[in-house]
């Protein structure tokens, strides 16, 4: 296997082994210019409307409907999944997104008046959305355009530039990314693409961009938590997950094996809000695990337009799985279907495996696995799953399965997740409209929507006075003053408001 040089990065089909072309990479000392070469951008595109950006928005989002299948091609030779993963899971919600952000990015950004207080008469007061500046985005490669593109959209939307760094298992997504924001309105270098791995990832970190936004594993965030702290660069964290799935025996059991085959095994597992971990209710047990076994052995694995899923995309995660379920075999965990990693073959198609048996100290049980993999266990009282499901140090996505809504809405509400999808999986990602993001280790912050646009902007506080009076009552100086503040607070504050009390005081203090 031929691996990336210093100079160029290798794009590879994970499903093929077969190497499609090099990437060059970014070197070190370029990332100077390139935050320089994007502060000047940021001024040209800020000074554009709203409207005038949308334009832009528009413009792209109808050249990658245009350019749909040869973007799907890109991402399914890039990542090993399937084409109809790449278009459904990928593109559609980026497309998705532009046009939710052409939407509602003008309300979202909008000068917002709010209330003032008598206190302060006869003043306005409003919020209003001014850009950070140079915005570094540093993206994943399991979902290689939707992961980055959202984001930069979303940064772009409030006037910011962009510097994305995407990942280096998917550098020809990201020449693709680079591609699609030139011209169409677009200031160049407006968004920059920087293609490397940790080390340039590390340089672009440092360098003192105006916000962070990360999207990738636990460890990774944590470092870039430390090195944006460091600086009071704020910033979103986005990771990883180990999202649980509950099925109580009143549920659809049907849709449930089959919402949990694909919650766990579509894009091969590689989702930061995978079903990891499924929990059903005992008296269902075993009709279900022959439900699910049963559809597992339905899924079609292979490259063609036809089949299910792909290959995993990266060799390091089919080694961390390895380790996991070994471990949990180990320790007496049973492989309902699939293939021991013994016997696993060099490809990195994997077989889809169902374990039972399994205890909640086991690794696979506890760590995100990020791959085909599905330990079930049961339990008997909503006390008991709710537990179970909140143990993690994970809070990403979870899902509740019953026929009594009432009942899914409790379980729901005591869930410790940033999201949870009743009688689905994962779905709730795909609605622009609810906020993304994690709880516990899972990530800080939230996107998506119109907050998903203002986070990338200073939320401005204004307040206006006309400036025709003479002075203000809290000025100096301050003689006398004393007890007529105490008449206007206790007019103000006290049990009931004496609005005579009220005005008397503060005529009376203006005047001094
Ligand atoms: P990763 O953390 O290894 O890498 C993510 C990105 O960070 C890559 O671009 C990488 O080059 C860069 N990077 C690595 N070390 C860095 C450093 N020290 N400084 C700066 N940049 C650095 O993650 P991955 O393997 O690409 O992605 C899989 C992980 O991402 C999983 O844990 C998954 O759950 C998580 N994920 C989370 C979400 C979410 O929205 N919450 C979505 C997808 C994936």
């Amino acid at each position: 296997m031929q691996i990336s040089t210093a100079e160029n990065l290798v794009a590879r089909n994970p499903a093929t082994g077969e190497i499609i072309t090099q990437v060059k990479m970014t070197r070190l000392e370029e990332i100077k210019d390139i935050y320089v070469q994007s502060r000047d951008a940021q001024k040209v595109w800020a000074s554009k409307s709203i409207k005038e950006r949308m334009e832009s928005f528009k413009r792209l989002r109808l050249e990658m409907v245009e350019r749909m299948e040869e973007i799907a091609e890109v991402i399914s030779k890039s990542t090993g999944k399937v084409l109809t993963e790449a278009i459904t899971a990928d593109i559609m919600p980026t497309i998705d997104a532009i046009m939710h952000i052409e939407k509602h990015s003008e309300r979202g950004l909008k000068r917002k008046k709010v209330k003032t207080p008598l206190l302060l008469i006869g003043k306005k007061s409003y919020v209003e959305w001014m850009p950070r500046g140079a915005v570094l985005i540093i993206s994943p490669w399991n979902y290689p355009l939707n992961l980055a593109m959202v984001p930069v959209l979303s940064a772009l939307a409030g006037g910011n530039s962009v510097i994305l760094k995407p990942s280096e298992v998917t550098p020809l997504v990201g020449e693709i990314m680079g591609e699609l924001f030139r011209g169409k309105g677009f200031p160049s270098h407006i968004v920059q693409v920087v293609q490397g791995g940790k080390e340039i990832g590390e340089a672009l970190t440092s360098a003192s961009p105006d916000y962070i936004f990360f999207t990738g594993s636990v460890q990774t965030g944590k470092k870039i938590g430390e090195a944006a702290a460091r600086n009071l660069i704020p910033s979103t964290l986005e990771l990883g997950g180990k999202d649980p799935m509950i099925i109580f025996e009143d549920a659809n059991l049907e849709r449930a094996a089959k919402g949990a085959v694909w919650g766990a095994f579509t894009n091969s597992g590689q989702v930061c809000m995978s079903t990891e971990r499924l929990y059903v209710e005992q008296s269902v047990y075993h009709k279900f695990l022959k439900l699910i076994r049963e559809e597992a052995g339905r899924i079609k694995q292979g490259v063609s337009v036809d089949d299910d899923l792909g290959s995993m995309t990266s060799e390091a995660q089919k080694e961390i799985l390895k380790v996991q379920i070994t471990e949990a075999i180990h320790s007496g965990a049973i492989l309902e279907t699939g293939v021991h990693p013994d016997e696993w073959d060099e490809r990195l198609f994997l077989p889809l495996m169902i374990l039972t048996n399994v205890s909640p100290e086991m690794s696979i049980m506890k760590e995100e696995s990020f791959g085909p993999v599905l330990p079930i266990m049961t339990f008997e009282t909503m006390e008991e799953v709710i537990e179970l499901a909140n143990s993690t140090r994970y809070g990403l996505n979870a899902s509740v399965w019953s026929r009594d809504l009432e009942k899914a809405k409790m379980a729901a509400g005591r869930l410790l997740s940033g999201a949870v999808v009743i009688n689905d999986v994962i779905t709730s990602v795909a609605n622009h409209h609810l906020p993304f993001g994690g709880v516990k280790e899972s990530g800080i912050g939230r996107y998506h929507g119109e907050q998903g646009i203002q986070i990338f902007c200073h939320e401005k506080a204004v307040l206006e006075d006309s400036g025709k009076r003479r002075t203000e009552v809290q000025w100096f100086p301050y003689e006398g003053k004393y007890p007529l503040f105490i008449k206007l607070f206790k007019s103000y504050f006290g049990k009931r408001k004496n609005y005579l009390n009220f005005v008397d005081a503060y005529i009376r203090l203006l005047r001094k």
